[in-house]
């Protein structure tokens, strides 16, 4: 499978009118002058597909990702990020898989939710999902700026996690001590 669209509404720079971007097969880059919000794109994907960590999507806290109007208007209390995957086939036919997270803010609480297909989902569902399809969110799918020089300086332990982590192997581990704990 690989990422067909993705759609922004109210994450970070993002207003509530939205931004969809199609993604044709191969290698798409994204150019722009500085600050206008080419990160912020590769944010949104991470966010969608459920980074559990905000300082990954250079946020302090959730909160900061929903857009924060500069220019007086109201701010708004519900960000939401879709993906949409597709498999091409050889007959011409395809599939598509939807996944889209939302945050909102209700009081001093904040919710996400996930959906796949439309369907409320849990997020271990989403970590399936992408699983399936090859996609490791904390490894080498991902190459964010500072990971190479982390692996340049890491201790050799540490770069044999990270190794083992790019190799898919640690998935496998956490499963084998899953187990054990049941
Ligand atoms: P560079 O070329 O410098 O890497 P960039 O195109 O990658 O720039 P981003 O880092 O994606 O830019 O975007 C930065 C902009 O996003 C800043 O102007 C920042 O104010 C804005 N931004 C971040 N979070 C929010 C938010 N919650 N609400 C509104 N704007 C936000
Ligand atoms: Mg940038």
């Amino acid at each position: 499978m690989r990422l067909y669209s993705l759609e922004i509404k109210n994450f970070k720079s993002f207003c509530h009118k939205g931004m969809k971007i199609d993604f044709r097969p191969g290698l798409s880059m994204i150019a722009g002058p500085n600050g206008s919000g080419k990160s912020n794109i590769g944010d949104s994907l991470l966010f969608v597909l459920g980074t559990r960590s905000s300082k990954t999507v250079r946020a302090d806290k959730l909160d900061d990702l929903i857009h924060n109007p500069a220019n007086g208007d109201k701010k708004v209390s519900r960000a939401e990020v879709k993906a949409v995957f597709v498999e091409d086939r050889d007959d011409e036919s395809f599939e598509t898989v939807e996944i889209s997270r939302t945050i909102e803010e209700n009081g001093s609480e904040i919710n996400s939710t996930y959906f796949i297909n439309g369907k409320r989902s849990k997020h271990s569902e989403v970590d399936r999902f992408l699983e399936n399809i090859g996609i490791q969110l904390d490894s080498y799918s991902f190459v964010l700026q500072g990971d190479i020089n982390k692996f340049i300086y890491v201790s050799g332990n540490e770069r044999r996690k990270l190794l083992e982590s790019i190799a898919g192997i640690d998935a496998y581990n956490m499963r084998i001590n899953s187990a054990k704990e049941k």
